[in-house]
């Protein structure tokens, strides 16, 4: 199996060359997609999450509240400390599930927007950064549906791109066209992944 950890600013076009990935064969484990699962209607982590923070943190019709969870923990660190104790050993246990699933020989493709804030980068083969300059980003988080400050704010709370650069095996720039990102793909898959699967 070969791991490759996919990360990169928001807008900066992960989802896109995760999309890409899988389309060339690789099994794509998605960080985010996995956080949300985890605290769904219904689950034990979403009874710990309100068991910790109150019932404010819910919707009308029993969801997590995202915004009201976010206001809550943004100014107070130790609350953020307390959701980051119950939530992580979860995305943990069901990341390990579904690598568990994977069939050997696989590459696998995890989507972690977060990889270099949370040290992760020695748990993969291959570090892969996507990078667009702020101001391309911060367009297509617009055409996404945030607003600019909303979209500037995210940026700056995040990583850097010379952070992200420091722990990259390979970076991609994505301030071209989209067929200009998946010949880059194209590229990395064929000098990268295939002589490391051996
Ligand atoms: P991330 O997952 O890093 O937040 P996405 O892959 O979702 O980024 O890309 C952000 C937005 O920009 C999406 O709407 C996507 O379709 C668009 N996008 C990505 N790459 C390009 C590109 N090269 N040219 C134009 N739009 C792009």
């Amino acid at each position: 199996m070969l791991r490759i950890g996919l990360t990169g600013g928001i807008g900066s076009g992960k989802s896109t060359v995760a999309k890409l990935l899988v389309e060339r064969g690789a099994v794509l484990i998605d960080a985010d997609r996995i956080a949300r699962e985890v605290v769904a209607p219904g689950t034990p982590g979403l009874a710990a999450v309100v068991d910790a923070f109150g019932d404010g943190v819910l919707t009308a019709d029993g969801a997590l509240d995202r915004p009201a969870l976010a206001a809550l923990v943004f100014a107070d660190p130790q609350a953020r400390a307390r959701l980051d104790a119950l939530v992580h050993p979860l995305v943990r246990a069901r990341s390990a599930e579904l690598l568990a699933e994977v069939p050997d020989g696989a590459v696998v493709v995890n989507d972690v927007p977060l990889l270099v804030e949370t040290g992760q980068a020695a748990s993969y083969d291959l570090v892969l950064v996507v990078e667009a300059d702020t101001e391309t980003r911060v367009a297509r988080l617009v055409g996404r549906g945030l607003t600019e400050d909303d979209a500037r704010a995210r940026i700056g709370a995040q990583a850097t791109d010379e952070q992200r650069r420091a722990v990259a095996d390979v970076v991609l720039d994505n301030t071209g066209t989209p067929e200009e990102l998946a010949a880059q793909v194209d590229r990395f898959w064929v000098e990268r992944v295939e002589p490391a699967r051996g």
